[in-house]
């Protein structure tokens, strides 16, 4: 097993997206969550303000392809 050189505690999206960007940049990472996924979490919304975020990691386009319902009253970021 490789040297772990920044540990992450906690998969929620701060310590998940930490996680995706520190290992993008070439860090060995690991990240320990005490929860099981998938677990009951209320959530029911994002802002679009957020998909550049997701871009940059490459995950928008699975977010898109997923499906979710968007909203008629809010404008997608370009
Ligand atoms: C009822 C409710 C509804 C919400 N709805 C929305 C919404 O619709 N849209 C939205 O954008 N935001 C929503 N939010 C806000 C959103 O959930 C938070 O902003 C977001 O979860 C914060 O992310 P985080 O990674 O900082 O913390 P968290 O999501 O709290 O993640 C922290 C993680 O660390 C783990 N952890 C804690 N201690 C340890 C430990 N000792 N060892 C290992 N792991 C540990 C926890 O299990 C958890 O998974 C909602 C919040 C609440 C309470």
């Amino acid at each position: 097993m490789a040297p772990v050189d920044i540990l992450v505690i906690g998969g929620g999206p701060a310590g998940a997206y930490s996680a995706a960007v520190l290992s993008r940049e070439g860090f060995n990472v690991s990240l320990i969550e005490k929860e099981h996924f998938p677990w009951y979490h209320i959530g029911e919304s994002m802002l679009p303000s957020i998909r550049p975020f997701y871009n940059f990691i490459d995950a928008e386009e699975k977010l898109v392809k997923h499906g979710f319902a968007a909203s008629g009253k809010t404008k997608v970021a370009p």
